[in-house]
């Protein structure tokens, strides 16, 4: 899952390279000799990257990023006096988006797998087949590239390319519908090197070079981030795991209390049900519990949660987890069959039994931090001898 700041972040580095590009008091001579080292800088560090973590996208992406570059920066746009100049910028203008937008709808299938290979060459063999075509069929195949097909209403002055256009509006389309499905960093970050690519293409010279390096960067910060967030984030429940609970407790200061939330009876739903249906109570509730009234949530392991409430006293924890503890025992959880259909049917049969049902009811201890309890550590403590407490007083309640 990203979160707001990530997904500006890499809006940001481009506003930066557009900056550094444009504004005058830059100098002319450090911003050439940074834009010779950068791009090799970020590809290399890429793929290096990309290869240990099995991120083969992300290795692809630069991989058709470099080679974009490598063809726009041997045949620069301008003076486009030379003839295989403006076909390798047409042909590089139609070939990155849709590389990108395809790498943002196929799944991840790591860079030294079969399916890496073959995606590798893939990329490779476009280069290829585009040299061999402009043997073929030179200027015939340019004027193919560079013909004019959308009404003059809907592109008034064409930047790119009519061809062109359209491959980033479907780049554009394919990352953004992949993102609001996947919500990963990986996504987010295909967008925006789309973004990235465009202003490049429609750059000319060095910030064509200094925008698909900085699209190459963008997909490198979002390794990075999808690496960060899968030692802190929980992959079932979406909520932030125990190294962040442990780091939090580390960073805590001032008044808080602290409570831990276990599920009653949860190994009952294994065993009922199975292992999937436990896994989907356990989404359920972890969103439910993520709720709580001035809390932060996190998994603590298994069917545990532990709760940290910032500048709260143990009465106020107490009763917003009252509250949510009545909630949760007064509804109830539909489980969802293996045969309920993805999408809905015209007709609805009546079934015989409904869906099986389930309440969950979940135990909670609190406790604050003050008198004898200074530690957060010993809070934590007090906290689950307080949950111990609940569990043996009948589950289904709050204790202190
Ligand atoms: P109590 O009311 O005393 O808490 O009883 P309980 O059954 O909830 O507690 P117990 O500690 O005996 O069992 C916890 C169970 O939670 C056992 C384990 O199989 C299950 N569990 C832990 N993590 C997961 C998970 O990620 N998915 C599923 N499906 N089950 C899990
Ligand atoms: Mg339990
Ligand atoms: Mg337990």
């Amino acid at each position: 899952m990203t979160t707001l700041p990530s997904l500006l972040l890499p809006a940001g580095l481009l506003t930066l390279a557009v900056l550094a590009l444009n504004l005058p008091w830059v100098p002319e001579a450090s911003l050439e000799a940074f834009l010779r080292v950068f791009p090799w800088v970020v590809l290399g560090l890429g793929v290096l990257l990309g290869v240990r973590f099995r991120r083969g996208r992300v290795v692809f992406a630069l991989l058709a990023l470099a080679l974009a570059d490598s063809a726009l920066r041997s045949y620069p746009r301008a003076p486009a006096s030379e003839d295989v100049g403006r076909f390798a910028f047409a042909a590089a203008a139609v070939l990155l988006p849709l590389n990108l937008g395809w790498l943002a709808l196929a799944r991840e299938r790591g860079t030294l797998t079969g399916s890496g290979f073959l995606r590798f060459a893939v990329i490779l063999t476009q280069f290829g087949l585009a040299c061999l075509l402009w043997m073929m069929f030179d200027r015939g195949l340019t004027a193919l590239l560079e013909r004019q097909f959308l009404p003059t209403l809907l592109v008034p002055t064409a930047v790119l390319p009519h061809l062109a256009l359209a491959a980033s509006a479907f780049a554009f389309a394919a990352t953004a519908v992949s993102w609001a499905r996947r919500r990963t960093y990986i996504e987010s970050g295909l967008f925006w090197a789309v973004a990235a690519s465009y202003l490049a293409l429609a750059a000319e010279g060095r910030a064509t070079t200094a925008y698909l390096a900085t699209a190459g960067l963008i997909m490198v910060i979002a390794l990075v981030e999808a690496t960060f967030a899968m030692a802190y984030r929980d992959a079932l429940t979406g909520l932030p795991a125990r190294r962040a609970f442990d780091e939090a407790l580390g960073q805590i200061s001032g008044r808080y209390a602290i409570a831990m939330v276990d599920i009653d009876h949860f190994k009952g739903v294994n065993d009922d049900y199975g292992h999937n249906v436990g896994d989907q109570v356990l989404r359920f509730i972890a969103t439910r519990i993520a709720e709580t009234d001035g809390a932060r949530a996190f998994r603590f392991g298994g069917e545990e949660f532990a709760l940290i409430f910032p500048g709260t006293s143990r009465s106020e924890a107490v009763s917003a987890l009252e509250k949510k503890r009545k909630e949760l025992a007064d509804d109830l959880f539909a489980i969802r069959g293996d045969d309920r259909p993805k999408k809905r049917p015209k007709r609805v049969e009546p079934r015989p039994v409904g869906p099986p049902r389930l309440h969950i009811k979940v135990s909670a201890g609190v406790a604050e931090q003050g008198g004898r309890l200074l530690k957060p550590e010993e809070v934590l403590r007090a906290a689950d001898e307080a949950l111990y407490r609940a569990k043996r007083a009948g589950r289904n309640r709050v204790c202190t």
